[in-house]
Order: C-alpha cells, then structure tokens, then sequence
C-alpha cells in the first residue's frame, strides 16, 4: 500500500473493489465471530472476531494511512481509545490533562487516578509556565485536546510534542473536534492520536466507536494486543458503517465548516452573544496556532449567551433545526448546554476553572441550509431575550 496517496483518496477509495470472492466493488462486511483455519496450525489470518476482523483491519489500515500513522486499533467507544493508550501506564507514572478537556476524560483520569493506577495533574495549556511546571514532574505522557471541548482552546502540538519529548513523555492528541481532514497531530510529533469515532469519522449519528492511531508499529501491536486482552475491541458492523462514513469525511467537514464560519461571526455581531468561541476568528485567541496547524477550523463552536441560565432555557427550548443534544459531528446540527450535560460529571469547581460557565452553549453545525440555520438561531435569540414573545397573544 503506498503511504503516499492523498488522503482524500484513502477516505474514498480503501476497499473499493478488492472483494475477490464476488468482485463487489463496495468493501464487504464480515460478521462472523470465527474464521476457519486451513488446517492444522495453519490459520488464515483471522480467527477469532475480538482478536481480529476483516471489516475491523480494513478500517484500522484506512485510518492509520489518513492519519499518517504506523497502525490503529478500533475500539468500542472513544472513552474506550483513551483508556486503551493509559491503561499502558503504572502507579508511579504521572500524566499531564488539560483542564478544560472534555467531560468523560476527565471522570476517567480522576477514577483512574482515584484508584492509583496513576497519577494526573490538569492544567491549564496555554498556560506556558504552567506546563513548563508540570513537565518538570516527568510525565510518563501528556494528553491534549484541540480544539478542546467546548471552549476550542488551541494547543500548540508541534510545541508541546518538543516539549514533552524532551522530558521522555508521549503525547497523546483527542483529534475528535478537527478529523484527519483538518488536523493530523502524528505530522506534528504526537506519538498517539485517539478519536471518538462516533463523531466525524462515522459522522451520521449512529455508531458509538472509537481509536488510536500510533505513530510507530510497535505501540500500535501493543495496544492492539491489550485491545484483544481486555475485549474492547469494536464490531464489525459499528466498523463497517464508519467505513462507509468515512468515505464522504472531506466534502462533509468542508461544507459543515463553512456554515459553522458563517454562524461564529453572524453570532459574534448578535447583541445577545457575549462572546464567541471559534479558532477561525481573529478574535480568537488561538487563532494563529489554527491556522498553522490546521487545515480548516473545523464546524464546532461555543458561545455565552446574556440573560443568564433562564436566557439558554428559552434559547435551548426555542431552536427548531438544532436539536438539543449531546455528541457532535453528524450530519445534523445539535445544540448542547455543556454545563448540564457533556460537562456534568465535571464538579462545579473543575469547571470554573476550566471556564465553562452557564451561560456556555456548544454547537455541532450539520449539512442545513446555512440560512435556515442562521434564521433558527435568530429566532431562538430573539425568544431568549424577550420571554413576552413567547407568551400566546
Ligand atoms: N473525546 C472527545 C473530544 C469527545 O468529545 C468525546 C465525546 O463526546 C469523547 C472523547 C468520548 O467519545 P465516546 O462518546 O465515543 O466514548
């Protein structure tokens, strides 16, 4: 396989026409738990379903070659991939978060933590003397999330990845928020990248998946091997449909970027809005490292609404075309209130600290009409500011 196709072409056309038993050009879907050995000793290649799967390997090599990474192990859920990466590490081990990453990471660093199967310390990224701090304990690895969840604070990969591997840590990058199409952390220096594939690798809402993509062939047969141990490795129906998502990644991202562009700064001029939260604009503050490091700023963004927590209830309640609800990268356009549900489990101190307050709401921009988008938040704000309108005449 050559590791210099583009990696449009590996999204599209992985699989395409390499059945041999039937010649269907559509890559099959293999659900057998077992495969039969040719004969004594003589095994085909896959044996056993949770060990490894046609349909699973056709996605692990699709990913690893778009990423640019060595190898890739699918797993059952993006919780999952993390989990997958640390669970590598010992109770002596420290590991850097950031502290504002997404909700059900941090809940899984502190029980791990909790449990002394290592130990964290979140900080703040951007925070230069703050990292340099938590560097000089000798991290055994340092996970970043960028854009992070639901700020989209910018890291500086290239930077971090110099940094950390001076001090023999592993850096780890969450690349849910861009996808390979606008983000490639393993070209920066990651040693790991991980995704909740359930978002825009899959992207139309209907698997709960997740990976890594490791940097050297080693880690990835390490990890594909504690993968197979534990039993959390994805089925090949979850597989097979992020196979087939995959295959429309790039003009999906492209266009549902756009319109996220269009919304963050008809948002940002809109009286009710008192800050906007999207890398593309200038007034972001990090806007100079996304455009570096990123091929496009992505369709996610957050903004803080005026008029406190009743102001994001009649919003919230008032959106027609977002639906309120948690995940992101679909197809469709979801609205979240990141405090009351992806951030929950965060206590209410981490996420001061984090910055995520109230009046914060996350948006994932689908495939709409961008004016039918723009028309839907206008509404849902001008409702939000004036609670009368929604009284019945
Ligand atoms: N990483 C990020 C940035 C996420 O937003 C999420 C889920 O929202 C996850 C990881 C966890 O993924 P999953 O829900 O597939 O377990």
């Amino acid at each position: 396989m050559s590791k210099s196709r583009d990696p449009r072409t590996i999204a599209a056309a992985n699989g395409v026409a390499t059945d041999s038993a039937f010649g269907a050009v559509t890559p099959p879907i293999h659900l057998s738990t077992t495969f039969a050995f040719d004969g004594f000793e003589r095994s085909r290649g896959h044996d056993y379903s949770r060990t490894s799967n046609p349909t699973r390997s056709l996605l692990a090599e699709t990913l690893a070659e778009i990423e640019g990474g060595a190898g890739a192990v699918i797993v059952s859920s993006g919780m999952a991939a993390i989990d997958l990466v640390f669970s590598q590490l010992r109770s002596d081990d420290l590991v850097v978060a950031p502290h504002d990453c997404y909700g059900g990471t941090h809940r899984l660093l502190c029980a791990r933590r909790e449990r002394q199967h290592f130990d964290v310390v979140f900080v703040d990224q951007n925070d230069e003397q703050a990292v340099g701090e938590a560097l000089d304990g000798y991290p055994a690895m340092v996970l970043v999330e960028t854009p992070s969840n639901p700020l989209m604070r910018v890291v500086d990969i290239r930077s971090i990845a110099d940094r950390a591997g001076k001090r023999g840590a592993k850096l780890v990058v969450d690349n849910t928020f861009l996808s390979p199409a606008l983000q490639r952390p393993l070209l920066l220096g990651a040693d790991y990248v991980v995704h909740s594939t359930t978002k825009y690798l899959n992207g139309h809402s209907d698997v709960v998946g997740g990976a890594v993509v490791a940097a050297t062939q080693s880690d990835a047969e390490v990890l594909a091997a504690w993968a197979n141990v534990v039993g959390v490795t994805a089925s090949p129906f979850d597989c097979y449909l992020t196979l087939r998502g995959i295959r429309t990644l790039f003009p999906r991202v492209a266009q549902q970027q756009e319109t996220a562009f269009a919304i963050a700064r008809h948002l940002e001029r809109h009286p009710l809005v008192s800050a906007v939260h999207y890398p593309g604009l200038r007034s972001h503050p990090g806007h100079e490292t996304a455009k570096k490091q990123q091929s496009g700023f992505g369709a996610m963004l957050s903004f803080e609404l005026k008029g406190g927590r009743d102001a994001v209830r009649r919003f919230v309640e008032s959106v027609r075309i977002f639906t309120l609800a948690e995940s992101l990268g679909g197809v469709e356009s979801l609205v979240a209130h990141p405090a009351t549900m992806t951030h929950a489990g965060m206590d209410a101190e981490a996420r001061r600290m984090a910055g995520i307050t109230d009046a914060l709401l996350r948006l994932s921009v689908g495939l709409e009409a961008e004016a039918d988008l723009i028309e839907d938040l206008d509404r849902a704000l001008a409702l939000a500011a004036e609670p009368a309108l929604e009284q019945p005449a």
